[in-house]
């Protein structure tokens, strides 16, 4: 985009579009071809086989850098591919200090994989800046943070974060995708990656998987990432990234409709006899809801609640829902409910009553309704 100073409305209609130079046409096409001609002498300009790049994602990783306020973004398969990619940048016996409330298929591919590459984990509550202080070890290279986190919507201090890990020389990521790019903005805070599962706000429609990391300056730390996408291969079809693109469009506009109604589900929520405790760092009851004020725009579209009477009610509550959708997942305009715990298996150690919502683009007196009847 030539015009730098855009808000941020104006990036999310703009970025990483133009009009295709070959038909006018405003919609950009989707290149399926998987390999390019080359010119006469080999010259290594331009595309040359879909792995290593194709113009759909071109388009994308654009928009995506732009929605960050990043040097570059690469994009992956999915949110997991993308998180994968950062450990494998990473060498053997090096160390990580990691959220001990990141999403849990981070988790796992820590414990399930990475732990065969030698990579050793240090897993703490990134919201104790002095627990990751302590954490850090001479072989520390990596700071890996969830805000907010998922499923109990806890912040970190993204700058204070950012601050430790430059002083030690260690590498700071953000997991940002319960903020997704309109609400905060990790690398404007000193971060020097951002991670999104962009199947979740930036597609927007549960209709696609994919992930992306923006990186604030681009050097050997993006060279090895890019490296990491050609070279194993995790990239996004060109029908997802046109896919990821057009959600893109319209995400300003959804995550502020969809934060307020979580605003009000969370609000009416913690007033409900049967609920025991709310998560939602729009709530002044939010341990770190000053905070959240400070580092985020708005609040999101995710919440979680803990209900009356343990698992079972908890449970029961989420299999009484008529308007709710009961899946896993959030982010598209359709309101979602789960039982996190089910979810995240026998290991999870999230509280067995707690149910997470998705708050989508319903309106929110028949949410409401919808929960009031569940839990009754
Ligand atoms: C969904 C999610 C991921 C994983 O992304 P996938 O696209 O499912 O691989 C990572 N972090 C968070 C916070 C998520 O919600």
């Amino acid at each position: 985009m030539s015009n730098k100073a855009a808000r941020f409305e104006t990036v999310c209609v703009h970025a990483g579009r133009k009009i295709d130079p070959a038909t006018g046409a405003v919609a950009p096409p989707i290149h399926l071809s998987t390999t390019f001609e080359r010119s006469p002498d080999y010259s290594p300009e331009g595309y040359v086989y879909s792995r290593s790049g194709n113009p759909n994602r071109a388009e994308l990783e654009a928009c995506l850098a732009a929605l960050e306020g990043g040097a570059e973004a690469v994009a992956f398969s999915s949110g997991s591919a993308a998180a994968a990619a950062v450990f494998q940048s990473l060498k053997p016996g090096d160390h990580a200090v990691v959220s001990r409330d990141a999403y849990h298929g981070v988790l796992r591919i820590l414990r399930e994989v990475m732990t065969g590459w030698k990579l050793g984990v240090s897993y703490v509550d990134t919201t104790d800046l002095a627990a990751v202080k302590a954490a850090f070890t001479p072989a520390t290279r990596l700071l890996w943070v969830e805000s907010p986190s998922n499923p109990l919507l806890k912040i970190t201090d993204l700058a204070a974060a950012a601050d430790l890990a430059r002083r030690a020389g260690v590498l700071a990521v953000c997991d940002s995708t319960f903020a997704t790019p309109a609400l905060q903005n990790p690398l404007a805070f000193g971060m020097d990656l951002v991670m999104h599962s962009a199947t979740k706000y930036l597609g927007g429609h549960s209709d696609v998987v994919g992930g992306a990391l923006v990186a604030r300056e681009a050097g050997p730390g993006t060279e090895r990432l890019r490296f990491l996408q050609g070279t194993l291969g995790a990239v996004p079809a060109p029908f997802d990234c046109w896919l990821i693109l057009r959600g893109t469009a319209t995400l300003n506009v959804r995550v502020l409709a969809q934060s307020a109604n979580a605003l009000a589900l969370a609000r009416h929520l913690e007033m409900h006899p049967k609920v025991e405790q709310v998560f939602y760092p729009g709530l002044e009851s939010h341990p770190q809801h000053a905070l959240a004020k400070r580092q985020m725009r708005g609040f999101g579209a995710m919440l979680s609640f803990c209900v009356r009477g343990g698992e079972q009610a908890a449970v029961r509550a989420a299999s009484r829902v008529k308007l709710f959708t009961r899946a896993t997942s959030l982010g598209g305009v359709e309101s979602l409910i789960e039982h996190r715990a089910s979810v995240e298996g026998p290991e999870s150690p999230t509280p067995k009553n707690l149910l997470r919502v998705s708050a989508g683009l319903e309106h929110v007196d028949d949410l409401i309704q919808d929960i009031d009847q569940a839990l009754a």
